[in-house]
């Protein structure tokens, strides 16, 4: 997708400050972080949200949770951390492009506003 920014951000087009990639998914610092550790894991084929994904696009976020488990490892969150995938209008979602957020590093407050 041409004008999507994580694509741009996956092809190298826009800057990241990139903490892991392999074949499958980009991991990166937010660029407006909500907590000390605050990183977002993508996959690098264009797939718009958890709703507009198919069952096959889905599969990939097995993926992305293993690579949160290790981030979240190298990152020593050994307190805990918190995954979130926002989804659509409702759910807070301002980039159409399915991203896991990886938050940790501070006591997170629940439920979120
Ligand atoms: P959403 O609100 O869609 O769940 O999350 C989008 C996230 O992308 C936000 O936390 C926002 O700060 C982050 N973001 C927006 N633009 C950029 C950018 O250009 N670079 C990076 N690294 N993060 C961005
Ligand atoms: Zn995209």
């Amino acid at each position: 997708m041409n004008d999507c920014l994580f694509c741009k951000i996956v092809s190298g087009d826009m800057p990241s400050a990139k903490v892991y990639e392999d074949d499958q998914v980009l991991a990166f610092h937010d660029i407006d972080k909500k907590a000390p550790v605050h990183v977002l894991i993508v996959p690098k084929k264009h797939i718009t949200s958890v709703a507009g994904a198919s069952d096959a696009d889905l599969d990939i976020c097995t993926h992305i949770m293993r690579t949160a488990k290790k981030l979240a490892a190298d990152f020593k969150l050994t307190d805990g951390f918190r995954i979130v995938v926002n989804t659509g209008k409702d759910g807070g979602q301002t980039v159409d492009h399915l991203h896991f957020h990886l938050l940790g590093g501070r006591s997170l407050t629940w439920p979120p506003g």
